[in-house]
């Protein structure tokens, strides 16, 4: 198939997660009126019949060359930064040191989301949310954040001429506030979490006109993400692994990828078994290893939550049953890990395969080590973890957990 000249993209409208009600592309949205995120769809008929693996393969290695299957309308409305086309890495020392029970170790890679622009997976989601928003006409938008979030739309609105507003606990790493201070967003520090940061965007909304772009109260930054997906199913040559392990805050990556699998596989580019999905939260603020363990479809509020893993001190999601619900589809599973093992897994992949991670990032490791000593991996040949971003904005809390001064 030759590269069509003209692209379009082939997102038809949003579906929502609970009541399947459509809403037009056309106009902003936040959440369904019934309270629950909504979602994408693709005319994927088409877009097949459109496309192929082959004519992808020539594309620049980036987010944007899965345009067919993002709602961003028009190449004039793309804001980038040169996101997406991050390394997957084989992490051979590790693997050996993993006791599986099994006679060989299995392959194990890690996709290093820290190359990203501002350093973090959130720069998928931004790129697609601030795209979208200047082709609706938004001016201003506000987010809580843990920190990447932050300086992600920070970048991507002065990227695209729009005003940020951000909302962060006032304990969150000073990396974070200067970072998105440097981008011209606005920075109001909290006290309090993230849901707390959450409500004083709600309350915002009618008096400062911001528009909210939330993880998951807003549609678009979930397309980004799910972006994961796809160049996964690409780089490892459309044969998905058969466990992936990801650091669950908001849940936009694990709900993302489980779509990108979900519509590769109506695509026809990839065949099922699907691989299983772990989600790994910090100890200190576990809601959805919590629910996930007792069969629950929702998942309480998590009581005094703490980490330094940042992006994991999410006590309360509006997505969690979406969360929940991609886990046991994939007959996966969730694992909490503390934060000495975090801080011991970050320590030993820093030291024997050369990368320094996010405390996020490091704690897939962890969780990695509690699944092998628990059996679980016995029949896992191919693993892959993610780093959701990188070590430098999180200097402070490294510091203090491997005693580094
Ligand atoms: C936001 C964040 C997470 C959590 O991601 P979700 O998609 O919201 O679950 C994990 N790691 C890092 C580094 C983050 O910034
Ligand atoms: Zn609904």
């Amino acid at each position: 198939m030759r590269e069509p000249s003209a692209w379009r993209s082939f997102a038809v409208d949003l579906g929502c997660t609970r009541c399947d009600r459509s809403w037009p592309l056309s106009r902003p949205h936040n959440l369904c009126e019934c309270g629950a995120p909504l979602s994408t769809r693709y005319d994927l008929a088409a877009a097949g019949a459109s496309l192929d693996r082959e004519t992808l393969a020539a594309r620049p290695a980036d987010l944007w060359r899965y345009r067919e299957f993002l709602p961003v309308q028009s190449v004039a409305h793309q804001v980038t930064l040169g996101e997406g086309g991050t390394p997957l890495l084989e992490l051979p020392r590790l693997a050996a040191r993993l006791e599986t029970g099994a006679p060989s170790p299995p392959q194990l890679l890690l996709k290093d989301e820290s190359f990203n622009p501002t350093n973090s997976f959130k720069a998928r989601g931004m790129a697609v949310a601030v795209s979208r928003a200047r082709e609706l006409g938004l001016e201003h938008l506000a987010v809580p954040s843990a920190g990447n979030a932050g300086s992600a739309l920070a970048a991507y609105a002065a990227r695209a001429g729009l005003r940020a507003t951000i909302f962060m606990p006032r304990d969150t790493e000073t990396l974070f506030v200067e970072e998105c201070r440097a981008h011209g967003a606005q920075v109001e520090l909290v006290d309090g979490l993230i849901h707390d940061c959450g409500a004083k965007v709600a309350a915002g909304k009618k008096s400062a006109g911001w528009f909210d772009v939330s993880t998951l109260k807003e549609p678009y930054r979930l397309e980004g993400k799910k972006t994961l997906g796809y160049e996964l199913a690409e780089q490892l040559d459309w044969q998905l692994p058969d466990l992936i392990v990801y650091p669950t805050g908001g849940g936009t990556g694990l709900i993302g990828m489980w779509k990108a699998f979900a519509e590769l596989r109506e695509l026809g580019w990839i065949e099922p078994p699907l691989p299983r999905l772990c989600s790994v939260q910090a100890a200190g603020c576990a809601p959805i290893v919590r629910a996930f363990h007792a069969g629950a479809l929702r998942a309480e509020p998590w009581e005094n939550a703490h980490t330094f893993a940042l992006g994991l001190r999410v006590p309360v999601a509006v997505a969690d049953f979406l969360m929940l619900r991609a886990l046991r589809e994939s007959a996966g599973t969730a694992v909490a890990v503390s934060e000495a093992e975090i801080a011991a897994a970050g320590r030993e992949l820093a030291l024997t395969e050369g990368v320094f991670a996010s405390p996020e990032g490091a704690a897939t490791w962890a969780a990695l080590r509690q699944l092998a000593a628990a059996g679980a991996l016995r029949e896992r040949r191919r693993i892959v973890l993610f780093n959701t971003g990188g070590w430098t904005r999180y200097a402070e809390g490294w510091r203090r957990a491997l005693g580094l001064a």
